[in-house]
């Protein structure tokens, strides 16, 4: 039993196939990247599998049982947390708070909820900034705290969009560090990223799509090599 597996994804929009017969599994523990061109299906992919949008066709497993028809409501409670690509925290609410009401959404108990965002804010960063108003963060700290709401969420598989994206290369390495730190603590996670140079450093296997359908998965590095992978990035 695969730990995730999704199985012939497909999603049209009217006429337009975002995805097309996507399969790939995922292994508990790893860091499975995702990578395309600019309108290849990523963003749609994480928006199938968290119930953003229904499968048009196909199956997508978590731990042995389907989800796709799962509420999307249901799917932070089966354990998937994810991150969006633009941020959108509660931006008149402080650091703290915003984490809180992640947390929330595992708990009622407003003293279990208060701990588990204050231990998330600590393993992120974030205590220096956990009383600021969250729209007064740079963008940088604002993606800490996305990554750190989702966190909040207890998820054993996380989902990160585009977590570099806009980052300069100092910070996408902090960001990176981050997201090691968090697959150590035993989250496994798929993370989409239009950077390849950042995917290659953190992925354990990657998925490149094109057009919504798979060019090929394995290795970042017989990935990064395979033909059809540079034509993409060539032509993006
Ligand atoms: P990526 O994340 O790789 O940049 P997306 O998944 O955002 O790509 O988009 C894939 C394709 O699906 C694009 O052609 C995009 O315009 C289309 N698409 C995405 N979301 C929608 C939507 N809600 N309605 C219509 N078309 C969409």
């Amino acid at each position: 039993m695969s730990f995730f597996a999704a199985n012939n994804l497909v999603k049209q929009f009217g006429g337009l196939t975002a995805v097309a017969n996507l399969n790939f599994t995922v292994n508990q523990g790893e860091i499975f990247g995702i990578i395309g061109p600019n309108g290849s299906g990523k963003t749609t992919v994480f928006n199938l599998i968290s119930r953003f949008f229904p499968l048009t066709s196909g199956e997508i497993y978590f731990k042995g049982k389907r989800i796709d028809t799962l509420p999307a409501h249901k799917i932070c409670q089966v354990g998937i947390g994810r991150t969006f690509q633009v941020v959108k925290p509660l931006k008149r609410m402080s650091v703290l708070d915003n984490v809180m009401a992640g947390a929330f959404l595992r708990t009622s108990q407003v003293g279990k909820a208060r701990a588990k965002a204050k231990e998330i804010v600590h393993f992120c960063g974030l205590e220096p900034y956990k009383d600021f108003e969250a729209k007064s963060l740079p963008i940088p700290l604002r993606k800490r705290l996305e990554i750190a709401r989702a966190l909040a969420t207890e998820p054993e598989l996380l989902l990160l969009d585009e977590t570099c994206a806009g980052l300069n290369p100092k910070e996408s390495e902090e960001a990176i560090l981050l997201i090691r730190k968090i697959r150590e603590a035993g989250v496994t996670i798929i993370i989409v990223e239009h950077l390849m140079k950042v995917m290659m450093g953190i992925s354990d296997r990657i998925l490149a799509i094109n057009f919504g359908g798979q060019i090929t998965t394995g290795a970042p590095k017989e990935v990064a090599g395979h033909p059809e992978v540079i034509k993409a990035y060539l032509g993006d």
